[in-house]
């Protein structure tokens, strides 16, 4: 484990409000992006000198197009229901990771130049000026939400600090501050296809080598196809899936569903990236870029469906935006949803009786499950309602013998982010992130002290390598997070398709 440069926090039975300590994360800030990053992606190198009116004209520009954003703004009542909803502040203890003080951030900006007691009576109604300081606030402070809504499910009125947050970001990058992390990945997904710029070659070489794998431990011939024309699922997966574990672990399931259901399928090297981080920065220019990336993969490859991996916020892009950033999409099939899910796919073709699970094959793990935030509040799956924490449990209770849930307040809806959305999945906020994880954690002890749960699994490639990450600083190992198609695809009595 590394060495940590700060204090993990305790593990406690359940979630405490803790006392609050002012200040406490003031340091953390991830790195800033580099001139080449930013105007790689249509952002301006540096701090513009005439910044302050360039980003109150952008938030002017926000406020006049996203009327849900102006209502957000306008409309707290300061009622604190979502005081101890946020998982940085129930982890750092610090007072501005409360989502109500997060949006005043942004709130007392917005009051100082869009509202009338703002622009004659400021200091009344907690209007400020957008000075230097206040900036590195922002930078500090919207760099530490994961965007993860659960406050909005607990505000009265249903306000997102998540878009908020968006909107913070992307006013920020209107100046030329961005966030390195964020912004030098979707560089390289726009010029090479994916997040971690894996060339075609490199990814040719990967698949083949994992299609021996399988079949040296099988003994059964399952294909992992790139770029192949005619086919008719163009697969788009997040690029974690090439390589790293317990990610490869899933890719191997998808392809053995796959394989057993006689579909044909491809992957594209142009489009090899699910995720797409435009949404972090609440960029809809860059989102663009990426989801037309997708569609010119599927026109070229001529397929019929497109069917996204285990992503959680590329799934909320694609369930969400993608029919408007790249739409309409009447060249495909209309008999399937567009897009579909993997885990609609596997659900559907468990209740047609098209694939063979052995349960017992995953008889020494013990398992949960983690609802992932993009996929919990940000999209559905399935066509009912629910579908999206129910659809991934029934595909766990079929490849599974042993199969609990975490306590009910920690799941579903109210499931506390994996500490490492929204963009924050960097090194440079290791400590946030650990703090962040404590409410999970916390829940995932529960019930390995109770029902000896032995692994986690998760369909987001983020939550995987943050808890990859993080759990060994709470005492668990790194490898106790699993992908759903990993049990999957141990389950499958592969050699008995029809
Ligand atoms: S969206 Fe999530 S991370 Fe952001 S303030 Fe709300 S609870 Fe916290
Ligand atoms: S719950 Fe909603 S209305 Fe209440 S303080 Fe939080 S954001 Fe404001």
């Amino acid at each position: 484990m590394a060495q940590a440069e700060f204090t993990t926090p305790a593990l406690k039975p359940w979630p405490e409000i803790p006392p609050i300590e002012i200040g406490a994360m003031a340091h953390s800030r991830p790195f800033v992006a580099k001139q080449d990053i930013q105007q790689k992606i249509g952002f301006p190198g540096e701090l513009v000198e005439n910044w302050e009116q360039v980003a109150i004209a952008k938030m002017g520009e926000l406020v006049d197009n996203s009327r849900a954003l102006r209502v957000f703004l306008d409309s707290c009542v300061k009622c604190g229901a979502c005081t101890d909803k946020c998982h940085y502040f129930l982890g750092t203890a610090d007072p501005n990771n409360m989502p109500v003080a997060r949006q005043d951030l942004f709130r007392s900006v917005y009051r100082r130049y869009f509202t009338l007691a703002g622009k004659y009576l400021p200091g009344l109604v907690g209007a400020r000026d957008l000075d230097k300081s206040v900036l590195d606030e922002w930078y500090t402070y919207f760099h530490q939400c994961s965007q993860c809504r659960r406050c909005s499910v607990y505000c009265p009125y249903g306000i997102d600090t998540a878009e908020i947050s968006m909107a913070a970001r992307e006013i920020m990058d209107s100046v030329g501050l961005g966030q390195k992390y964020c912004n030098e990945i979707i560089g390289k997904a726009q010029t090479l296809g994916n997040n971690l710029g894996l060339p075609e070659p490199a990814l040719a070489d990967t698949l083949e080598g994992l299609e021996e794998d399988i079949e040296e431990e099988t003994g059964v011939k399952v294909r992992l196809p790139l770029d192949e024309a005619g086919a008719d699922i163009l697969l788009v997966t997040p690029s974690a899936d090439f390589f790293a574990e317990p990610h490869v672990d899933g890719l191997i399931g998808y392809a053995k569903v796959l394989h057993q259901a006689g579909l044909s399928w491809t992957l594209s090297s142009y489009a090899s990236e699910a995720a797409n981080f435009g949404l972090f920065i609440g960029s809809y220019d860059n989102m663009q870029k990426l989801a037309l990336r997708i569609r010119e993969a599927a026109l070229e490859l001529g397929v019929k469906r497109i069917v996204f991996g285990e992503c959680g916020h590329a799934w909320r892009v694609a369930y969400g935006f993608m029919d408007t950033l790249a739409g309409p999409f009447d060249f495909l099939d209309p008999a399937y949803p567009v897009p579909q899910h993997i885990c609609e796919v596997t659900y559907d073709l468990i209740g047609q009786g098209a694939l063979r699970l052995d349960p017992s094959a995953n008889d020494e793990s013990v398992v949960t499950f983690h609802d992932s935030c993009n996929l919990a509040r940000g999209s559905r799956m399935g066509d009912f309602e629910g579908g999206q924490f129910a659809i991934p449990r029934a595909i766990l209770r079929a490849s599974c013998n042993h199969f609990y849930d975490m306590p009910p307040g920690t799941i579903g809806e109210a499931t506390f982010c994996c500490g490492g959305g929204g963009g924050l999945l960097t090194d440079d906020l290791v400590e946030l992130r650990v703090k962040g994880a404590l409410p999970r954690m916390e829940a995932l002890k529960q019930v390995v002290d109770d029902h000896g749960v032995t692994h986690m699994a998760a369909i987001c490639a983020i939550c995987k390598s943050q808890f990859s990450k993080v759990l060994p600083y709470y005492g668990f190992e790194m490898d106790q997070v699993v992908s759903v198609h990993q049990l999957v695809g141990n389950a499958i009595v592969l050699g008995a398709e029809q």
